[in-house]
């Protein structure tokens, strides 16, 4: 069922100002006379290129429980945005764009109270661009000599995806990209994916941001999460020194229709927003788990919990901390995972039996689904050995408060008594009416 909107398409009505116009549409020859004929992402042809846009629903007083359910199963819109990805990400597939065909990795679930999945992967890392910056440093200027997304070819941008005034999102087949307004904000593919769908989500393209967490930012992200409407679909950031391979501004996304064990980890309690008890965030931390991270949940409107997160990460980038996060269940829980990888790593306290692996844990290693490269490493994984690997790059107990003391003062928390731990909601329970499956038949190998 192809649910995606199609109210509107901008069209042109070009004046004829030149007689090179009767050989073309005014925006081929635009093209051609100021693109730089590799038709990138860049300043040269984006401005003067028509790609398919998604404008969501850019309500500021949007409330967090409003999100999914509210229109009762009805709305026609609650999975286009779904289709238009997943159809977009196909056709890409197709036409042979991908490095290697992610869909013929094996994945397993490792056998275990946990559920860690792993997946068999040998040839991502052979094919990686090089990480072109320092690793100790998680905040770095823009270089642009260096790769960024501005070089990409428009072949793998599957939609922009930017906010629409109203309070209706719109899917546009093809609209100019305006240089009057806003930088367009593009979701792309990643040729190297880890999974069905793999997209990331550039803002602004054109403005160059550094890989760095701002709130305008973090909140695109936050609505990509949501229009997906899908628990199954997940946005992860990496900051630089936290495995971020590139220093241009970029989450990415997929699709894995099993629960990470992350987001089955039971929590607890320990800070929530001042103010009225019931409509504030709520800062949990994770319990029996390999690595110490804060969950936000909760805040009466969209907004309120992307600031929270949002001034969270500002105060570690700040204070030069690493660390990833998951924005999980629609943008409604977030996992924020401060890690310490990269300093072990330069102190050469790494265990070697990770160094060994090659294993790079970014934000979607940390949340349980483990990328493998070799072989007798897939074959042997146990949940013990997964536990041991991402409990290397985990923040010991004293430096996990500090990082607790900096969120708490930057999103404007209280510290609460930490008494009684939570087990999650059954949410992802594959039983659920929301839930789709995007996995291929014999993609995922249950045990
Ligand atoms: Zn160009």
């Amino acid at each position: 069922m192809v649910c995606i909107e199609r109210m509107l398409t901008i069209k042109r009505v070009p004046t004829v100002v030149s007689n090179y116009q009767e050989s073309g549409s005014s925006e081929d020859l635009k093209s051609r006379a100021e693109g730089c004929g590799r038709n990138c992402l860049g300043d040269c042809c984006l401005p003067v290129s028509k790609l398919p846009l998604y404008a969501f629903k850019n309500d500021e007083h949007e409330r967090v429980e409003d999100i999914h359910g509210s229109c009762n199963g009805r709305c026609p819109q609650r999975s286009s945005l779904n289709n238009l990805l997943l159809g977009q990400w196909e056709n890409r597939m197709n036409r042979g764009l991908f490095r290697y065909d992610v869909t013929s990795c094996e994945t397993k679930v490792i056998p275990g109270k946990y559920g860690f999945i792993a997946q068999l992967n040998e040839g991502r890392h052979l094919k990686k661009r090089p990480t072109e910056f320092r690793i100790d440093k998680v905040l770095q200027p823009f270089d642009e000599n260096k790769f960024n997304f501005t070089k990409v070819g428009q072949e793998e941008v599957l939609f922009r995806f930017e906010p629409n005034k109203g309070k209706t999102s719109f899917y546009f087949p093809s609209s100019l990209a305006d240089s009057e307004k806003d930088s367009p904000s593009v979701v792309a593919i990643n040729v190297s994916p880890i999974e069905y769908g793999h997209v990331l989500l550039i803002p602004r393209v054109l403005d160059q941001l550094p890989q760095r967490i701002d709130r305008d930012s973090l909140l695109l992200a936050f609505h990509l999460a949501k229009e997906a409407s899908d628990p199954f679909f997940r946005v992860g950031y990496n900051s630089l020194g936290a495995f971020a391979t590139i220093n241009h501004l970029h989450f990415q996304a997929y699709y894995l229709s099993v629960p990470f064990p992350i987001e089955k980890a039971p929590t607890c309690r320990t800070m929530s927003s001042k103010g009225s008890y019931e409509t504030g965030v709520v800062v949990s931390k994770l319990l029996d788990y390999p690595v110490r991270g804060l969950v936000f949940e909760g805040g009466c409107q969209l907004h309120d919990l992307c600031d929270a997160v949002a001034s969270s990460c500002i105060s570690l980038q700040n204070n030069n901390i690493p660390f990833n996060l998951l924005i999980s269940d629609r943008g409604k829980r977030i996992f924020l995972l401060p890690q310490c990888y990269a300093e072990k790593l330069a102190c050469g306290e790494v265990n070697q039996e990770l160094l060994d692996t090659q294993v790079n844990p970014a934000a979607w290693e940390i949340s349980g689904h483990m990328v493998l490269k070799h072989r007798k490493d897939y074959d042997e994984a146990s949940e013990q050995y997964a536990w041991r690997l991402l409990a290397e790059v985990s923040l010991s107990e004293e430096r996990f408060q500090d990082v607790k003391q900096l969120v708490c003062e930057a999103a404007n928390l209280q510290p609460e008594d930490e008494y009684n731990s939570i087990q999650p909601e059954a949410r992802y329970d594959s039983t659920s009416p929301q839930v789709t499956t995007h996995l291929r038949q014999g993609c995922l190998v249950l045990h």
